[in-house]
């Protein structure tokens, strides 16, 4: 990746992130995830590889490490 889709900015770093997915209703958050950051805009961009394990960790069988919960604002 030389570009940044959401700023155009050429500037990277690689980083864990934790994100929130939404999955059949629910929400998970997956921490210590391998990322592309933009360092202008904070744009997270996971690489194929990244994107498809993160699928077989949410669709599989497997169990959370841990619960937490989580609070939810409206705008
Ligand atoms: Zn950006």
């Amino acid at each position: 990746m030389s570009k940044c889709e959401v700023c155009g900015n050429h500037k990277f770093r690689r980083q864990e992130v934790e994100e929130v997915f939404h999955i059949d209703g629910r929400y998970v958050l997956v921490e210590h995830i391998p990322a592309t950051v933009c360092l202008q805009c904070g744009e997270k961009t996971f690489d194929a590889e990244t994107a498809e394990s993160i699928r077989r960790l949410l669709h599989g069988q497997n169990k959370p490490q841990r619960s937490t919960v989580l609070e939810v604002f409206a705008f």
